[in-house]
């Protein structure tokens, strides 16, 4: 049979047989009296008690008992109509109003009877637990009993767990999802509804980490409720409900709970974690180069220290740290191969004079220039660098003290050949020259570069002493 949605009120939906179907059900005359004297029925649910009934986005009524309830239209031959309603509460104070004729699924409470009447239960669902995963099997609500519970407000089944358990803690919440966050929060012990109810909720609440942690003999036997002041609706309903056999019944259930309620979670689920990936892969990715501008930042910045830890400001020469480290390697190089290797202590002659008539700058230029002389026409193994003010060291790896000699005089004439472009200076430099000896420190070694270089001084500079 065709089914259609028919927009009602601009809210109300139908689930409708085809108009003037005949009922399928074998009904007394009075029955099929009352049948024909309506158009219609009205059905009030639950808006938001998924899998097993609500009323979707789209306003349609959806869930189990939507399947139930459609198929019941049928058996009937008459439409039902959707009244739609915000809560559980205002559908059933529509039904005492009159203002539906069915609760799509309804309890046998006393405090209900006088407006209301159940059909014979058609469905049965065990009560569960739901916990934070690490609570381990629950056997029964005993175990438990002083804890705190959340229940949906106005479930019949908080009755039934009342009447069960008189000392149980029940914290009542408007909806599935409060109460499953409540438990998540650890405000609440654990979530008290149907299993099929706890697991849709959970995926659709986006409640990934509690478990079903016990399974209660408590069961919650589903029934439809009908208007008390309509008891040939109650006896057709009864008739329907006898007539839904063992198959139609499990492809209604495999329809919500194995193929759709999975499929659609599922499928809301896959969504959430491709969401979920992708911003921890975006996240990844936007650390990923923070971390590598930072590490090239930082790279760059620690060449510089480097650079400025080794080398002179102001001449761009190896610095006294690094002259030291020259002075190790070479050691090295003399305990292993017994490489002989030299030192040259070079000092400007009277600078003081240069700074005192040019000024500090050309002073500065004067230093700069012997450095490039220095550093432009030593021997590549030879290393230079800027041992202090006007001063400046040689290492010569692989050298004695004659051709260490020889080295200095070169420097020294060329210094003293170059035109610095001082008019009423001559620029010259004095070299004091000595060679490594065996076992010594290196500062004795130096020490006696120095000497030698004040020996130049006191015999009239622009020379070369060797000790
Ligand atoms: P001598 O070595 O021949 O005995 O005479 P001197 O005039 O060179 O004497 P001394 O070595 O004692 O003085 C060195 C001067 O060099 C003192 C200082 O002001 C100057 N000086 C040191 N470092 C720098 C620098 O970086 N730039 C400039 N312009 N002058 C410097
Ligand atoms: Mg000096
Ligand atoms: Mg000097």
């Amino acid at each position: 049979m065709r089914l259609q949605y028919v927009l009602l009120f601009g809210c109300f939906i139908l689930l409708q047989a085809p108009v003037n179907a005949q009922s399928e059900l074998i009904l007394t005359q009075t029955e099929q009296n009352f049948i024909d004297s309506i158009d219609e029925i009205h059905l009030c649910t639950d808006p938001d008690w998924m899998p097993y009934e609500g009323i979707d986005k789209n306003g349609q009524y959806t869930g189990i008992m939507s399947s139930f309830h459609e198929l019941w239209s049928q058996m009937m031959g008459k439409p039902v109509v959707l009244i739609h309603t915000d809560s559980w509460e205002q559908s059933l104070a529509f039904i005492k109003q009159k203002k539906c004729d069915v609760l799509s699924s309804a309890q046998d409470l006393a405090e209900r009877r006088d407006y209301l009447t159940v059909t014979k239960p058609h469905i049965q669902y065990s009560l569960a637990l739901a916990t934070h995963p690490d609570i381990p099997f629950i056997i029964n609500l005993a175990q438990v009993k002083d804890k705190k519970f959340v229940m949906v407000k106005d479930y019949a089944a908080i009755k039934l767990i009342e009447n069960n358990y008189p000392d149980l803690t029940i914290i009542e919440v408007n909806n599935a999802g409060e109460g499953l966050k409540l438990v998540e929060k650890g405000m609440a012990f654990a979530f008290i509804d149907t299993v099929p109810s706890i697991n849709y909720q959970m995926l659709a609440y986006g409640v990934s980490h509690l478990k079903i942690s016990g399974v209660l003999d408590e069961h919650y036997d589903m029934s439809v409720g009908i208007r008390r002041d309509l008891p040939e609706l109650l006896s057709i309903y009864n008739k329907a409900i006898d007539a839904t056999n063992e198959s139609q019944r499990q492809q209604i259930m495999n329809q919500w709970l194995s193929v759709t309620v999975q499929y659609d979670a599922d499928y809301s689920l896959v969504w959430k974690l491709l969401a979920g990936l992708l911003i921890i892969l975006a996240l990844s990715l936007y650390r990923y180069r923070v971390i590598h501008r930072h590490n090239h930042e930082l790279q760059a910045v620690n060449k510089k220290l480097v650079r400025m830890s080794q080398n002179d400001q102001l001449t761009g020469l190896p610095n006294r740290y690094y002259l030291h480290e020259a002075f190790e390697k070479a050691l090295q190089t003399y305990h292993r191969y017994q490489h002989q290797f030299s030192v040259i202590i070079i000092d400007i002659d009277h600078f003081k004079k240069v700074n005192d008539t040019y000024g500090h700058t050309v002073g500065d230029e004067v230093i700069k220039k012997i450095a490039d002389m220095l550093s432009d026409n030593l021997r590549d193994t030879d290393i230079v660098g800027r041992w202090g003010g006007e001063e400046f060291l040689i290492v010569c790896p692989e050298t004695d003290n004659v051709g260490a000699r020889a080295v200095a005089e070169h420097m020294r004439e060329f210094i003293a050949g170059t035109d610095f472009g001082l008019e009423a200076i001559h620029i010259t430099a004095s070299f004091g020259v000595t060679e490594y000896n065996e076992n010594e420190a290196v500062d004795e070694c130096i020490k006696r570069a120095d000497m030698a270089l004040y020996r130049a001084k006191e015999q009239g500079r622009n020379q070369t002493i060797v000790f």
